[in-house]
């Protein structure tokens, strides 16, 4: 395909204001690229490489200036092209604005070949700019694409600026080339969508729907060193949890920095140089291998089939402990010093899910069966986040007070049937609201527990003051509460019983506890009208008297600022 075609459909896109246009203007462009269509599909989002790659052209603005001055003569300066753009704001405008090289037939300016370019040169070159190193490179990138730029009408210059530069701006988003490809190729959006998340790379899926259909999309599947999209969390609650879901699958909620990891295995490979075979990602899928060689390490001696693992790395010190995020960033894209930050900040990883194990994708598998490949994959207990599968919120309750004991930053639920869906921000993963302000609320009744528990009161009612001094219930309390916790409670409140009817008591207002909760509620279930969602007990407010504690104006503060 020419170049000048290419830009002639970009301008037309440009100009175009309706979604469903666009689409089909690139679909229209899709099916005459040719064997160009996988740059075609590149190029319309100023992409040379697919989004996986952390490769870049490593062409910085000004070095593009200086190529585009070249290109227009002896009388422009990249000086004058910065001032320019600073006037424009777009850099398509002022590249479009001068007459280059190639059109003025100035061969002292270049080759002054007038030789069309083609989409596939350009791609070429460009690529050639990204493999240029070492010394003298930055000026031989200057002279390439001056070469380029000489060549180029004002239209093709503006969007070969824009596409150097990664600044595309034509009105075309990933959901119109994923719907343009489906429109050209006659092929479900769903499967296209579905290969763009296992393979990052449109130019790729838009060849595969073309030639292949179907058929080649849905065999579309992963590699072990392409990197996908991380899977995200929604904010959510134990009670969203446990109404969606029989169960949650509760996890540690680690802070650090988002890691994927890449495990190749060579068979024929010494042990020594496995560690060649494994790469890790960041979360937007850069590669940053070389500022974690402890994990590198741990992965070679850890992990020796072929594997995709999920997780987190965190800074620990020296007992282990989990240090502030912002100590991870200290290591994470670091490219100098390395070996000296790594004395400094000792890392570990937490793995918690598993993409691909020993020759199976595992993405359409449920968490529950990726979690037990994870286990098995990785041979190291520390390492795997542990599962805990539980319905109960006082289970939950516990486990969160121990991830938070331990230094940690909560919790996670995720729902144990659901797939892994790169990019994918859903209500399968929740990570659980840290806890909304505390209430100081006034133990007005209780219940006597059952069985094992039948001595003890177990059960809170919770009450604020309304301006008259009167009482009005909230809320129940079980939950954080442990069984050493009960007894002394038990033995406090029970001289403070007014009446009884069954296991249900109330009780002379006198002891104030401090609750969190997730959300407040609007209910008829108790006498305030509020209730509050997740009720959890974190201690006896012993400096406050019941006439100090929280009233229900500040309750209905609370419930309106949600
Ligand atoms: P967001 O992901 O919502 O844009 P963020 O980067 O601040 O925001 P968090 O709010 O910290 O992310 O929540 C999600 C992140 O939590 C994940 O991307 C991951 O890095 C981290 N995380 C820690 N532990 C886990 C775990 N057990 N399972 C999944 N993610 C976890």
């Amino acid at each position: 395909m020419e170049f000048a075609a290419f830009t002639d459909r970009a301008a037309s896109i440009e100009a175009e204001a309706a979604d469903l246009e666009i689409v089909a203007l690139l679909a229209e462009m899709f099916q005459m690229a040719g064997p160009d269509l996988p740059v075609v599909a590149r190029f319309v989002q100023g992409r040379v490489f697919p989004a996986w790659q952390s490769a870049t052209l490593d062409v910085g603005p000004r070095l593009c200036y200086d190529a585009i001055s070249r290109a227009a003569g002896p009388n422009v300066t990249a000086d004058d092209v910065e001032r320019k753009l600073a006037e424009t704001g777009e850099i398509g405008t002022v590249a479009a604005s001068y007459e280059f090289g190639g059109q003025q037939g100035l061969a002292a300016f270049g080759s002054g070949e007038t030789t069309e370019l083609t989409v596939a040169e350009v791609d070429e070159t460009l690529r050639s700019l990204a493999a240029a190193a070492g010394s003298g490179s930055q000026d031989r990138k200057v002279d390439t694409l001056f070469g380029l730029f000489n060549r180029c009408s004002p239209e093709e210059a503006r969007y070969l600026a824009r596409i150097v530069l990664s600044e595309m701006r034509i009105g075309v988003g990933e959901g119109a080339v994923r719907d343009a490809i489906a429109e050209a190729f006659e092929v479900p959006t769903e499967n296209v969508e579905r290969a763009l998340q296992v393979s990052n790379d449109y130019g790729r899926v838009a060849g595969i729907a073309r030639d292949e259909g179907v058929g080649g999309l849905d065999a579309t599947g992963l590699e072990v060193g392409r990197p996908v999209q991380a899977m995200l969390a929604q904010a959510g609650t134990v009670t969203d949890a446990l109404d969606e879901w029989d169960d949650a699958a509760v996890e540690t909620k680690y802070d650090g920095a988002r890691v994927q990891i890449h495990r190749k295995v060579d068979g024929d490979a010494e042990p020594a140089s496995q560690s060649t075979d494994i790469s890790v990602y960041s979360r937007n899928m850069e590669d940053v291998t070389d500022a974690l060689p402890e994990i590198v390490d741990f992965v070679a001696e850890s992990v020796d089939v072929p594997a995709i693992l999920d997780g987190e790395v965190v800074a620990v010190d020296d007992a282990g402990d989990p240090l502030p995020f912002q100590e991870v960033l200290r290591r994470f894209r670091r490219k100098h010093d390395v070996a000296r930050m790594r004395e400094e900040v000792t890392l570990r990883l937490h793995a918690f899910d598993c993409l691909h194990a020993d020759g199976d994708d595992l993405l359409e598998e449920p968490l529950a069966t990726r979690h037990d490949r994870l286990s098995a994959v990785v041979d190291d207990e520390a390492a795997v986040s542990t599962l805990l599968r539980s319905a109960d919120p006082d289970e939950i309750a516990v486990f969160e007070a121990d991830a938070l004991e331990a230094g940690h930053e909560g919790i996670m639920l995720k729902d144990p049937d659901s797939t892994y869906s790169p990019g994918n921000r859903g209500k399968h993963w929740l990570k659980r609201k840290p806890d909304v302000e505390t209430l100081d609320l006034v133990v007005t009744g209780a219940e006597w527990g059952e069985g094992r528990r039948a001595q003890f009161l177990g059960t809170f009612l919770l009450s604020a003051r309304d301006e008259n001094g009167t009482f009005e219930t909230l809320g129940k309390v079980a939950t954080g509460i442990t069984d050493e916790e009960l007894a002394t409670l038990t033995e406090r409140l029970e001289p403070e019983i007014v009446a009884q009817e069954g296991r249900e008591v109330e009780i002379r207002p006198s002891t104030v506890f401090e609750v969190g909760y997730e959300e407040i509620q609007r209910s008829p279930t108790y006498s305030s009208g509020y209730a509050l969602r997740f009720p959890r007990f974190l201690s006896v407010r012993e400096d406050k008297a019941p006439e100090s504690a929280d009233t229900l104006s500040r309750v209905e503060r609370l419930a309106e600022r949600q």
